[in-house]
């Protein structure tokens, strides 16, 4: 427990994918006036120190937002995101999502953020303050079944697990099941990791990662959920190796506002090609429940 630390990983392919799905949903939010509540159930430190030890240890981030580039075809939003990282890795930093969110929010809008890890709780308070920011030390499976449904009704839930464990995926569709059925009008974003097989000799895959097809199953179980609109959206960076390890992300989407889809099929038919490592590279946006 615990050993998962999001700096290993921040500004890598999944974050990508991540937060550009984030600031579409909350730029969707930001269409009307009336204030609208953002839950973040794992938030990690906020902001991310691109020189520190752990991401010059994995490198993943040069994978990742070091790859973007913008031209004068590119989509709005990659633009969007594009121009607010720039801003942070001009001091070598990666926002997370709770610095996305804050610097999208209105004085209408309210940010509560969970973290469970004491040293990230700390990082969070020291990263991020200010009005209408509330920082809870807590479960966020729990917290989010508590702190729902919102005052202000209209809200948006990023759910991003380590996946450290297997459990955490029936946690993920239980909570969301819970809270739904109180909260059926909340926007629940859920990212996942897509994760490949190890290839032990030439003809056997290694039966040990027990995360194997959790993804999938999530996926499965969501779709067969009473929800409306459920988009799912995935990046594939690789094909899958025979190595094991991640070689993509998806994000599935419950109450996927109007044109989510159409705006995401764009911004990665652009952004695939720059995140490719070899010809496997892919994408899909696909309504699992439509209406
Ligand atoms: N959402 C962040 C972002 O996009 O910048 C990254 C979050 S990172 C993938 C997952 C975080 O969840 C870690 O910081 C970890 O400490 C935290 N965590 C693990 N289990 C948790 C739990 N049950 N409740 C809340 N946070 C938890």
């Amino acid at each position: 427990m615990f050993s998962y630390r999001h700096s290993f990983h921040a500004g890598n392919h999944g974050d990508v994918l991540k937060h550009i799905c984030q600031m579409m949903l909350i730029n969707k939010l930001k269409e009307k006036d009336k204030g609208f509540e953002y839950f973040d159930t794992h938030s990690g430190a906020g902001v991310y120190d691109l020189q520190s030890q752990e991401a010059l240890k994995t490198l993943e981030f040069k994978q990742g937002i070091e790859r973007l580039a913008i031209d004068k075809n590119s989509h709005v939003l990659v633009n969007q995101y594009h121009e607010l990282v720039t801003a942070y890795q001009k001091f070598n930093q990666y926002p997370g999502s709770p610095e996305i969110a804050k610097s999208l929010l209105r004085e209408q809008d309210k940010l509560t953020l969970m973290e469970w890890h004491p040293q990230e709780v700390k990082n969070l308070k020291q990263n991020l303050n200010g009005k209408n920011i509330s920082i809870h030390h807590r479960d966020g499976f729990e917290g989010l079944i508590a702190l729902t449904p919102p005052a202000l009704k209209r809200g948006l839930v990023l759910i991003d697990p380590p996946y450290e464990l297997e459990s955490e995926y029936e946690q993920v569709l239980q909570t969301v099941c819970k809270v739904h059925k109180r909260w059926a009008t909340g926007i629940f974003a859920i990212w996942y990791p897509l994760i490949s097989e190890r290839k032990t000799d030439e003809n056997s895959f290694s039966t040990t990662n027990s995360k194997l097809g959790k993804s999938q199953s999530l996926i499965t179980s969501l779709s067969q959920q009473p929800f409306k609109n459920l988009l799912n959206i995935e990046l594939c960076v690789t094909s899958p190796s025979d190595f094991g390890g991640m070689y993509g992300s998806g994000m599935v989407i419950i109450n996927a506002p109007w044109q989510l889809d159409v705006n995401m099929e764009k911004s990665l038919q652009q952004i695939t090609p720059l995140l490719a490592q070899d010809s496997g590279a892919s994408f899909k946006v696909e309504w699992l429940i439509e209406g």
